[in-house]
């Protein structure tokens, strides 16, 4: 657990989360301000930063929230339409949690560019 780290609190069920799914490594949950019908976000348990922090270490931890990530999309029956799978980072990205996580959003036409 990371400090006061929002994201570490609902991974260890510190503070609520509507968690729809959760391994020894990954935990998802829904994203508390959606931004399209479907919005869930996948980030590990342990604390890690931003995807410019990552090491070859956690090689093995980024190819399981991926597949995760997949997975999730198939169950919330969003595969068939299509998806996107989105890191922000750092402000002009648009971070606003410091705790590596991964938005699945869909359900909905997405435009591009991004805002
Ligand atoms: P980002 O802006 O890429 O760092 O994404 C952080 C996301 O976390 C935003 O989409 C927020 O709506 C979401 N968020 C913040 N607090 C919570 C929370 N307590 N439960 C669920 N999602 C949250």
């Amino acid at each position: 657990m990371a400090g006061d780290c929002i994201f570490c609190k609902i991974a260890a069920g510190d503070i609520p989360g509507d968690i729809i799914f959760e391994d020894e490594l990954a935990v998802a949950f829904r994203d508390i301000n959606p931004q399209a019908p479907t919005h869930v976000l996948v980030i590990p348990r342990a604390h890690v930063g931003n995807a410019s922090t990552l090491t070859e270490a956690d090689d093995a931890l980024i190819a399981h929230l991926m597949r995760i990530a997949g997975q999730i999309a198939r169950d919330e029956g969003i595969e068939g339409s299509g998806y996107r799978i989105v890191l922000n980072v750092g402000s002009h990205g648009g971070e606003s949690v410091p705790h590596l996580h991964i938005h699945i959003l869909g359900g909905r036409q997405l435009s591009w560019p991004p805002g």
